[in-house]
């Protein structure tokens, strides 16, 4: 019945029946509706194809067909959960282990990426609860302080709605961050309070922590700057996590300068918290050098090399590359310590078989494929490519990322940074109107275009991206105003 709705009524319907809380991508320009995809194609209802260079779930390829017939012979088969024995949920709870360092080989399956978080968080105050003596968290005294990261989103549930800044700015609904989670500026290098090497003062954009920047001669100087906000944090507070991710996405791209996390966690285990490493957009290959966004900034270019081994990862995502399967894993000691605790875990759709056979089928392909070999080859092509429109461009103020994750940050000002976040809006706007190539927009300032295609992009569609990109970024921006209107930002 569904497919014999004309698209006015698919959007009449929507309109009056979802929530408009649900937000609709490029909708001045008219709302993309999809019949199918393959690879890193999106097809419309018109057969129009788009290069999706922003859809980090669809990991291995839109509609990939090894994984579409593992899930569709199990739902054929059997669906149930966890409370009863099936190989696939053992199979991928070792699977997934294994991709993983020292003794992370507790996994717990949940729907979800929030879920994930929601978990990890009830864990680290377990673990807390157990080595402190307490005997449960209450409210209105809470002696499990998180810290987070500033911009960072990690959910959208009551408790990682606390723990993610970039809701608390968005709308009335957080007004005033929670007392026990505690906010830390961004480690970010190029426009944070401590930036490299950078001899121009701000103007417009100064960062919310600070009225001045505290320019840094090296990148070290900053990590030990940024890091010393989490020790002072440590010193203060009962800190139970520090929740980060290794790349942050939300936040625009900004990898952790080098020393960054292991300062970080040095000081959290020192306060007997713990560190959470939320892998949900940035795992299973994506940053190409390495298998999870944590292990990026332990040194993989042979200067500094700190071994991290975070206490509990979250992934979501790409794990099904597109059914709802995400996973906390964590250690023994630390799952013990929640088990301790006498509260059953059921979550009725969680590890189904269903939801597994599409984790173990993307774990397939990720390694027949060698998607994560591609991700590297393809990121330092399109790195470069990128880094050369550079010299042509004026819009473009920083290049960051690694792998399939890149930023590409928008300036009106080389010197002053001032943030291009209309403009940037537009620019992608131009790229699916004009060239049919979708992507994203995040960072502060929503300037950051974001590059997280599924990992089969390949070489062509690097190419075709960077010369569509390099005709949107020549366009005339201020007369384009007037023809696009604000598009604002272009969720995730
Ligand atoms: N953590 C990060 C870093 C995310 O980007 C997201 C989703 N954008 C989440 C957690 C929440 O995941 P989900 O939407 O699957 O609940």
């Amino acid at each position: 019945e569904s497919f014999s709705l004309l698209p006015e009524e698919v959007d009449g319907l929507r309109s009056k029946y979802m929530s408009n809380a649900c937000s609709v991508s490029y909708k001045n320009t008219g709302p993309l509706h999809f019949s199918h995809g393959y690879k890193a194609r999106l097809v419309d209802i018109n057969g129009i194809e788009y290069l999706d260079t922003r859809n980090n779930v669809a990991h291995c390829g839109h509609g990939h067909p090894e994984i579409a017939s593992a899930i569709t012979y199990q739902v054929s088969m059997l669906q149930t959960n966890t409370r009863y024995l099936h190989p696939h949920a053992s199979l991928l709870a070792k699977k997934l282990s294994d991709l993983l360092p020292g003794s992370l080989e507790r996994v717990f399956f949940v729907n979800s990426g929030s879920e994930a978080n929601d978990l990890a968080l009830r864990l680290a105050r377990a673990y807390r609860m157990q080595h402190s003596g307490q005997n449960g968290a209450t409210s209105d005294e809470r002696k499990d302080y998180t810290i987070v990261i500033d911009h960072g989103y990690h959910g959208h549930t009551l408790s990682t709605l606390d723990v993610s800044p970039y809701k608390h700015r968005q709308g009335k609904e957080i007004e005033k961050c929670p007392s026990h989670v505690r906010i830390v500026p961004c480690p970010d290098i190029y426009r944070g309070i401590h930036s490299v090497n950078r001899s121009l003062p701000q103007k417009n954009n100064e960062p919310s922590h600070s009225k001045e920047n505290h320019y840094c001669e090296s990148e070290i100087e900053a990590a030990n700057k940024y890091a010393s906000y989490v020790e002072l944090e440590c010193e203060k507070n009962p800190v139970s996590a520090f929740l980060i991710e290794g790349g942050m996405s939300v936040a625009g791209v900004i990898l952790p300068p080098k020393s960054y996390l292991r300062r970080c966690i040095d000081a959290v285990h020192k306060a007997g918290g713990l560190y959470i490493a939320d892998e949900i957009q940035t795992g299973f290959g994506r940053l190409g050098k390495c298998m999870w966004a944590f292990q990026y900034s332990s040194g993989n270019d042979g200067d500094i090399f700190d071994e991290i081994i975070p206490d509990i990862v979250t992934v979501g995502k790409p794990f099904g590359n597109g059914q709802p399967l995400a996973a906390v894993v964590t250690t023994p000691r630390i799952a013990s310590a929640f088990e301790s605790l006498g509260v059953e875990y059921f979550n009725t759709f969680a590890g189904s078989p269903v939801a597994c056979a599409a984790g173990l089928a993307m774990l397939h392909v990720l390694s027949s494929e060698n998607l994560q070999a591609n991700a590297n080859a393809v990121g330092s092509y399109l790195l470069e490519m990128i880094s050369e429109l550079h010299s042509r461009s004026e819009w473009i103020g920083d290049i960051r990322g690694s792998g399939l994750f890149i930023g590409v940050e928008l300036v009106r000002d080389q010197h002053t940074l001032e943030p291009a976040t209309e403009e940037t809006s537009f620019i992608c706007s131009i790229l699916k109107q004009k060239y049919k190539v979708l992507t994203s927009v995040d960072g502060a300032h929503e300037n950051v275009i974001v590059i997280k295609p599924p990992l089969v992009f390949s070489r062509e569609d690097a190419a075709l991206f960077v010369s569509c990109f390099e005709e949107a970024l020549l366009v005339d921006l201020p007369s384009m105003k007037d023809l696009v209107g604000n598009f604002g930002r272009t969720p995730t």
